[in-house]
């Protein structure tokens, strides 16, 4: 008997549940992805995911060769891709991980229907998530719409352990495209080109980096995850949304870690409330789809958006003038990821200081980051921008000077990204325009030259964004 195993965006082969089941009775699995890139529709794979999902498969396929395996690969249509394979290995089954994306969830559904008749078991599984969309609910049995009883919730239910083992037999019968001919990777330019110095994709450098950050990091997570000169944070977002590895795994080795550092229970349970705010965001996709492109909140339709490409590209390339700010958006393009500290201060000056519409930060960050997530994207843009579910208000709105100099004080995130200042005393790094004229020499800058006067002006910024929020409150 044999079993197709789809891989889609669970990139492993341990902690697997789809994989466990199909290797019951000692079915033979024939595993195959499929690049399908109709399916997702607007939300086709960002430039910068498209490299990381390049070296991943190749791991995978790499870690199934070792095992007796033939991952295939396959471009087109998974119905009729899924249809044909069954056909031509006579597999009497089709097993997957569930995915949450509204396109992925309706893509699954149609499935279902077709392969009912065709006597073709069509099965979906766990395996993305702590708690499944719908396990945890209010008493009133609805969505929870605010983090913190979500949280309190699921903690009270269990956390289910990660499978211990997983024997397979795997296929290597079947034709396959050659990865390469897909065209993830870049070229001309390749961008992309030190990225392997920054990560390793795969389940093999997913397990790597976790060790290191329990082993090296986790104590410091607490007092340091707000750094971004620091490598304080665990870098796990790609790994755990290609599904290289899964939440459970790393559930469970913060639990041993915890009984090895009994001083890091803070700092553990600060982790594990950040893998938390993953859940909540994949939560709130599965009862509010239209999260990724419209407000949760409906006023901030009518919110006063000022569309204008000139800002829109000088946030992008890292050329606002306000030094925290590039440096993000230059970290993102130099490394595809960018601190969480600083995504929330780049985020608030788009949609804040700038009034551009949230989703065209939305876009940008899903062609650019290694980590983009429909769920984590969508939901952390409408937390920034206030239209979001258990928003920041809209009318806090982050200073970029002071954030700069309270998150990167010694001024070692900006110099590292924005080297053109980095002469300049950190009294003036995170505000060049105050710095005096002689100063601005010495250190050989010249405002609007090597880099740029401020785009706008913080406070009179800040006043257009509030009056823009006035517009909506006074309407709603
Ligand atoms: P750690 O601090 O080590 O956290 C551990 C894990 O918890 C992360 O790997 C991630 O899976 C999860 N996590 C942490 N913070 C959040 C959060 N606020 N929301 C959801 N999950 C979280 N994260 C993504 O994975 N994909 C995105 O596309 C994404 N877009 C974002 C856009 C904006 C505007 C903002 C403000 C945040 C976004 N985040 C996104 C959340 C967060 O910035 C990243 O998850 C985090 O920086 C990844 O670094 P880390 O793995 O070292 O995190």
């Amino acid at each position: 008997d044999t079993v197709v195993l789809w891989f889609r965006q669970d990139l492993r082969i341990h902690d697997l549940p789809a994989l466990h089941a199909a290797s019951k009775d000692g079915r033979q699995i024939l595993p195959i992805y499929i690049l399908d890139e109709d399916a997702p529709g607007d939300w086709k794979i960002g430039g910068a995911s498209r490299w990381w999902l390049h070296h991943s498969l190749t791991a995978l396929a790499t870690d199934i060769e070792s095992l007796g395996g033939k991952l295939i690969f396959r471009r087109g249509n998974s119905l009729s891709i899924l249809r044909e394979l069954c056909e031509a290995n006579n597999a009497e089954a089709i097993y997957c991980s569930r995915r949450y994306e509204p396109w992925a969830a309706k893509e699954e559904n149609t499935l279902h229907e077709s392969f009912k008749n065709d006597e073709i078991t069509f099965k979906r599984f766990p395996g993305a998530l702590l708690h499944e969309p719908g396990t945890v609910m209010t008493q009133g049995g609805g969505p929870f719409k605010v983090f913190t009883p979500f949280w309190r919730a699921c903690r009270k239910n269990e956390t289910p352990r990660p499978i211990e083992k997983t024997a397979a037999n795997w296929s290597d019968c079947s034709a396959s495209d050659v990865l390469d001919d897909w065209e993830l990777l870049p070229r001309n330019p390749d961008w992309a080109a030190q990225w392997s110095e920054y990560w390793k994709p795969g389940e093999t450098g997913a397990r790597e980096r976790l060790h290191a950050f329990l082993d090296d990091t986790v104590s410091r997570y607490a007092d340091e995850r707000d750094l971004p000169a620091v490598d304080a944070t665990s870098r796990m977002s790609a790994h755990l949304h290609h599904g290289e590895i899964s939440p459970r795994q790393i559930w469970a080795m913060c639990e041993q870690k915890r009984l090895e550092l009994p001083h890091s229970d803070t700092a553990i349970n600060k982790f594990q409330a950040e893998l938390g705010w993953r859940e909540f965001s994949y939560h709130l996709l599965h009862f509010f789809p239209h999260i990724p492109e419209s407000p949760f909140k409906e006023n901030f339709a009518q919110f006063p958006w000022q569309a204008n490409e000139t800002y829109l590209q000088a946030w992008q390339q890292g050329q606002t003038g306000y030094p925290i700010v590039d440096a993000g958006m230059r970290e993102l393009w130099a490394t595809g990821i960018m601190h969480n500290r600083v995504r929330m201060v780049v985020a608030s000056f788009l949609c804040k200081h700038l009034l551009q519409h949230w989703r065209s930060g939305e876009d940008w960050f899903w062609d650019t980051l290694v980590d983009a997530d429909l769920a984590s994207n969508g939901c952390s843009w409408q937390w920034v921008a206030g239209s979001g579910a258990d928003a920041a208000p809209y009318f806090r709105i982050f200073n970029p000077v002071t954030q700069g100099e309270k998150f990167d004080k010694q001024g070692e995130y900006v110099r590292r990204w924005v080297p053109e200042i980095s002469d300049l005393p950190n009294k003036y790094l995170h505000k060049p325009w105050e710095a005096p004229d002689d100063i601005l020499e010495q250190a050989g800058i010249v405002l609007g030259q090597q880099y740029p006067a401020p785009i706008v002006d913080h406070r009179e910024a800040r006043q257009a964004a509030l009056d823009a929020y006035e517009h909506i409150r006074l309407s709603s």
